[in-house]
C-alpha cells in the first residue's frame, strides 16, 4: 500500500469514528467520505535542457459545504490522488475547528522539487495553475502553500492565472510574498499555531513552555519557525531536531538561529557543531515534555509511538500519527493535541490574508497576530469541550466538532436537485 492509501485510510477511520459518536445519517457519512471533485492533469515542461519532463498534477475539492475550497499545494515525489485526498478531508475537518468559513481541498504535482532548478519550477507550476484554472478562484477553490512549495510558488499562481483571467487576481492564493499582497504573519502562522496549542495544554495541565524540553521532527518552514518561536518567546529548551538526512541532540538546548544557518550552509542541520548526531526517527522517541512532528504523514507508528518518551505531543505535519499509532499513545496516556487543531495557524492566516486581499486592506502583525492568537484559543476550548462532553482524546474531541459542523451545513442546504 503506498503511504497516501495508509493515509486515506487513516482519515476514513477517524471520520467514520466520528459518523459514530454522532449518529449521524449515513447518508451525510456517505457524502464526506468522498471527495466533492478530483482533478487529475497532466504538466508537461521542457527542462533547462530542453528535453521534455512531464509531472502528474492533482487537485482534490473535498467540501464546500461551509464555503469556498482551500488548501495548499504540494510538490513531492510520493504525492498521489490517496494523498491528496486525505489532505482535503483534513482541510474540511481543519477550517470548521478553527471556524473559518471555507471547506477543504489539496493540491499537488508529483515531482522531486529538489532536482529542478528555479526556472523550471516556475513552468511546473505555471502549467499545473493552468490546468486547474478552471476549477480554482477566489471564491471557488484558493490554494495556499504546502510541502516544498512557498511565496514564491503562490506568486506564480496568481501570476499565471491573473493572466489567463485577464484581471489582476492576488486573493486566488495565500501565502504570497508581502510586497504581491501577502500577509505579515503568514510565514510562521503554523509554528505560532502549533506553540498557541502547546503553550494552551501546558497550561491546562499547569506547565509552564519556560524550560520545557523540545524535541522537533522536521527543520523545514514548520520546524524551523516552531523551535524558533519556543526558544525566542517561550524560553524552552530546543533539545533535538532532525530534517531528512539525520538529527541532532543538546542536553543543554540548541540555538535554532544557528542551527538553521548550519542547515542553510551545508543542506542539512546533521552535522551542527557541539551536538550529538541522532538518526532521523530518533528525534520522535527522545525524553522530551512536548515533541512536534513537523515532517511527513505516517511518522508515528505502532513501533514508534511504543518508544515516544513525551508528555505530549503536538502535531504540526498533517497526519503524522497513524491510527495504530494513535492507540499506543491512548494507551500510554501521552496527551496529543491532533494535527487539525495544532496545525490551523497556517490556513488562519491565510484567510486573514485573503480577507485583506479582497477589502484591498494591510494589516499590522499585531491585528494578525491577536485575531489568530484568539481563533486557536477558542477552537482549542472548543475541542476539550467535545472531548469532555464524549470522553474522547483531543483528536477525537475534534473530528466530532468538525464533523457536526460540516454535516450540519449540508443537511442545511439539502441535495439539489
Ligand atoms: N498547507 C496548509 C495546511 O496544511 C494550509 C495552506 C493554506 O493556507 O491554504 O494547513
Amino acid at each position: 500500500m503506498s503511504s497516501g492509501a495508509v493515509f486515506l485510510n487513516t482519515a476514513l477511520l477517524m471520520l467514520k469514528e466520528a459518523a459514530e459518536y454522532l449518529n449521524l445519517d449515513p447518508g451525510l457519512h456517505e457524502i464526506l467520505k468522498r471527495p466533492k471533485r478530483t482533478v487529475i492533469v497532466s504538466v508537461p515542461i521542457k527542462t533547462d535542457k530542453g528535453e521534455t519532463k512531464v509531472f502528474t498534477g492533482i487537485r482534490v475539492q473535498h467540501s464546500n459545504a461551509r464555503g469556498p475550497y482551500k488548501g495548499g499545494v504540494r510538490y513531492y515525489p510520493s504525492v498521489d490522488v490517496e494523498e491528496v485526498t486525505a489532505l482535503a478531508m483534513l482541510m474540511t475537518w481543519k477550517c470548521a475547528v478553527v471556524d473559518l468559513p471555507y471547506g477543504g481541498a489539496k493540491g499537488g504535482v508529483a515531482c522531486d522539487p529538489k532536482s529542478l532548478s528555479k526556472s523550471e519550477l516556475e513552468r511546473v507550476t505555471r502549467r499545473y495553475t493552468s490546468m486547474i484554472y478552471d476549477v480554482i478562484g477566489p471564491y471557488i477553490d484558493i490554494p495556499g502553500p504546502d510541502v516544498y512549495t512557498d511565496a514564491q510558488t503562490m506568486a506564480w499562481m496568481v501570476d499565471t492565472y491573473s493572466m489567463l483571467r485577464g484581471v489582476f487576481t492576488p486573493e486566488v492564493a495565500t501565502g504570497k510574498p508581502i510586497s504581491l499582497y501577502g500577509s505579515l504573519g503568514r510565514l510562521d502562522a503554523t509554528s505560532r499555531g502549533v506553540v498557541i496549542t502547546a503553550r494552551e495544554f501546558f497550561k491546562s495541565v499547569g506547565k509552564p513552555l519556560k524550560d520545557a524540553k523540545v524535541a522537533i521532527q522536521g527543520f523545514g518552514n514548520v520546524g524551523y519557525n516552531a523551535a524558533k518561536i519556543l526558544h525566542d518567546e517561550y524560553g524552552a529548551k530546543i533539545i533535538a531536531v532532525s530534517d531528512s538526512k539525520g538529527g541532532i541532540y543538546n542536553s543543554e538546548g540548541l540555538n535554532p538561529h544557528k542551527v538553521i544557518e548550519h542547515k542553510n550552509k551545508t543542506g542539512s542541520v546533521v552535522g551542527f557543531p557541539g551536538s550529538k548526531p541522532l538518526a532521523a526517527d530518533e528525534v520522535l522517541t527522545v525524553k522530551c515534555d512536548l515533541l512536534i512532528p513537523a515532517a511527513l504523514e505516517n511518522a508515528i507508528n505502532k513501533q514508534v509511538a511504543e518508544r515516544i518518551d513525551a508528555a505530549v505531543i503536538a502535531e504540526g505535519a498533517n497526519g503524522p500519527t497513524t491510527p495504530d499509532g494513535d492507540k499506543v499513545l491512548q494507551e500510554r496516556k501521552i496527551a496529543v493535541v491532533p494535527d487539525i487543531l495544532s496545525n490551523a495557524g497556517g490556513v488562519t492566516v491565510s484567510y486573514l490574508e485573503w480577507v485583506q486581499n479582497l477589502k484591498r486592506e494591510t494589516w499590522t502583525i499585531e491585528e494578525v497576530h491577536s485575531k489568530l492568537e484568539a481563533k486557536m484559543v477558542r477552537g482549542f476550548k472548543d475541542v476539550n469541550e467535545r472531548a469532555k462532553k464524549y470522553e474522547v482524546p483531543m483528536r477525537q474531541g475534534a473530528m466530532i466538532l468538525a464533523v457536526e459542523k460540516v454535516a450540519e451545513a449540508i443537511n442545511y442546504q439539502g441535495i439539489w436537485p
